[in-house]
């Protein structure tokens, strides 16, 4: 803490200046602080877990197998740099026997991959043109759609290309120029000719992609397309022969998140020269494998888009980056393994009661909610009773069998891997709707809704302190995960969550008048975010992180009422001088502690969905019990007038 600064005046300094004076971010990281110590010890275990495996000489074909093999390919840098680039011969040639527009299109198709849950994200990091997620179908629970994605851009997103500003025409220099050098360590000629062209290309491309805010836009996303649809919609790919190479041939429909982007590149199949798409599909593969090749590759790939895009100036050690790649594609048997050793019963019971209590706490306030329908209240009871929420881990493991891992294939093992896990989702369409299945590995420090589902999934990752702990006040513990808890609830009611009913199916369960009113409340807390200025020259972007900002003031509002119900009678204890209301908003500010790099703050603002962590904490100016608890009076910086908080549920 940092007892000079009023609480009232930064509440997150407050609680985390002691702290941030002396935080140093490490080297090879963008940020520090909870998440940081939280992602460290994920890592250790993480990595006692693998090099065991790795020694094990474990059955072939066995989870255990492959996620040693796996580990040890990557970090058996000898043999990757004895085979050179010669691992992507098959590759780099097919691309450069192209011939028409109709091998491009089965060249494109054959390279479809499984992209990001779009639901829960408003990144795309596909490599690819186009990225496949499936999931239960928007407009008909009964069953699984396939949904296409943007992609192919090297860099972040759209603005990076389009953005006039001097920082991203700098970064746009410093690109062209990695380009360059990956071509050239790939031994192709005239590499800066055609990384000049190649940034063009990508130019056309991010200019018919979606902003981050139209994808979170359900009115924008949710474009049911029949198979037949696409010659028509997006004329210039053979889509028969896209789809065919895809191996989705037999699909009727699907839903198209991003339809420009889609027109957009089906025209540049047709209208950029065939040169262009070579050159670009190589720069692109490169890219592409660059973690699995030569040292040389590594390095430049680190040197662009970890330090000049992330800032981070020195790189992951090679057992880190071997563990995140082993993660990536064995994350459930990774994940299988490190629950039996670091996820005791106990623990899973007593957030369960946590999750409890903060479910009935949001319940009773949509039952005394001012401004929603007594209909629409039913409808939001229903959703909040046939919620499925799951602590640490699925209740069915995924399978890997049929995924062929061979010790000393670093880029091989990667290519079956990528192609096992499109193939998977695949394989989904048409099977029965699995209401268990788990979007989230065990051991990552995050949680996530699934919207579609009704479902939440708290990985065992973030289960720990300063999270949870056993040992800590419940007001603490409420102050933290509870909050967290209540967050990852009210994502089931907020903007995003209220155009889902009980069972997934998108509706409009609302009345016109909750809407209404929801909006008017959304839109004050959306220009509160629009008002703080993290970078002189960036501010927040209020609607881009809208449903984060509403899910931080509902859960914290949530997890409170719930702390307080689970008092019963007795007082708060107080600790260390800290009255119970003290601890409760103190633990959840301590849970944001953290401090980043400006690169990354500016990433951050562009792309992420979330507000910066100090801003997060800043909601609690919303809350009538913050300003009691620390005696915050008109004339103090965070002080907002009571009509001017933000009371959303
Ligand atoms: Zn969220």
């Amino acid at each position: 803490m940092d007892r000079t600064v009023k609480p009232g005046a930064d509440f997150f300094m407050y609680a985390n200046g002691g702290w941030y004076a002396k935080a140093e971010i490490p080297a090879d990281r963008a940020s520090t602080g909870v998440d940081f110590r939280l992602a460290e010890q994920a890592e250790q275990r993480t990595r006692d877990l693998l090099e065991a495996a790795a020694l094990a000489k474990a059955a072939a074909g066995s989870d255990t197998q492959k996620i040693g093999d796996y580990y040890a390919s990557v970090l058996d840098e000898a043999t990757i740099e004895a085979r050179g680039i010669k691992v992507m011969n098959k590759v780099l040639d097919r691309i450069a026997r192209l011939e028409d527009g109709k091998a491009l299109s089965e060249l494109l198709g054959s390279q479809l991959r499984a992209d990001v849950d779009p639901l829960n994200n408003t990144s795309f990091h596909t490599d690819h043109v186009l990225g496949l997620f499936v999931e239960q179908d928007l407009n008909d629970p009964t069953r699984y759609a396939p949904y296409l994605l943007q992609g192919g851009l090297g860099m972040p997103d759209r603005s990076y290309y389009l953005d006039p500003a001097a920082p991203m025409e700098a970064l746009r220099t410093k690109y062209q120029a990695h380009l360059a050098t990956m071509l050239r360590l790939a031994g192709i000629k005239d590499p800066a000719g055609k990384a000049a062209r190649i940034l063009a290309f990508e130019k056309r491309l991010a200019a018919a992609h979606a902003s981050r805010e139209d994808s979170a836009d359900l009115t924008k996303t949710n474009n049911p397309w029949a198979r037949t649809d696409f010659a028509g919609k997006a004329p210039g790919m053979d889509w028969d022969a896209f789809f065919k190479a895809a191996g989705l041939d037999a699909q009727a429909s699907f839903i198209v998140w991003h339809p420009s982007a889609v027109t957009g590149l089906a025209a540049l199949v047709k209208g950029e020269t065939l040169q262009t798409w070579k050159d670009y599909l190589t720069a692109r593969a490169l890219d592409h494998a660059a973690a699995f090749l030569p040292k040389a590759f590594v390095d430049e790939a680190f040197a662009f888009y970890a330090k000049e895009l992330g800032g981070v100036p020195a790189p992951l050690p090679r057992w880190k980056q071997a563990l995140y790649l082993t993660d990536d594609a064995l994350g459930f048997a990774v994940g299988k393994a490190y629950v039996e050793r670091h996820f005791p019963p106990e623990a899973k019971k007593a957030i369960e009661t946590v999750v409890h209590d903060v479910v009935t706490a949001f319940g009773k306030r949509i039952d005394a909610l001012d401004w929603m329908a007594p209909a629409t209240k039913a409808r939001a009871q229903e959703k909040l009773a046939t919620l499925k929420v799951g602590v640490g881990y699925p209740d069915t493991w995924k399978s890997y069998e049929g995924l062929n891992v061979v010790r000393g294939e670093a880029l091989g093992n990667f290519g079956r891997a990528e192609l096992f896990e499109y193939r998977s989702r695949v394989k989904k369409l048409g099977q029965p709707v699995d209401a268990g299945e788990w979007a989230m590995v065990p051991q990552i420090d995050d949680a996530c809704n699934l919207p579609v589902r009704n479902a939440l999934n708290f990985p065992a990752g973030i289960l720990v302190p300063p999270n949870f702990d056993v040992a800590s006040t419940a007001a603490a513990n409420y102050g933290a995960i509870g909050a967290t808890i209540g967050h990852e609830v009210s994502h089931s009611f907020d903007d995003q969550g209220s155009q889902f009913d009980a069972h997934g199916r998108v509706t409009n369960w609302w009345t016109a008048e909750d809407l209404s009113r929801f909006q008017g409340q959304a839109g004050a807390l959306a220009a509160q975010y629009s008002a703080y200025q993290p970078l002189p020259d960036v501010a927040i972007n209020g609607k881009l992180t809208l449903s984060e900002n509403i899910a931080d003031l509902a859960g914290i509002t949530a997890a409170y009422d719930a702390w307080r119900a689970s008092l019963g009678a007795s007082p708060a204890p107080t600790q260390d001088g800290f009255t119970g209301d003290q601890q409760f908003f103190l633990a959840y500010a301590q849970s944001w502690q953290s401090k980043e790099r400006e690169q990354a703050l500016r990433m951050a603002l562009a792309t992420d969905g979330h507000a910066p962590p100090n801003y997060r904490v800043w909601t609690v100016r919303n809350i009538d019990a913050w300003y009691a608890a620390f005696d915050v009076k008109e004339g103090d910086p965070m002080y907002l007038p009571p009509a001017q908080r933000v009371r959303v549920w």
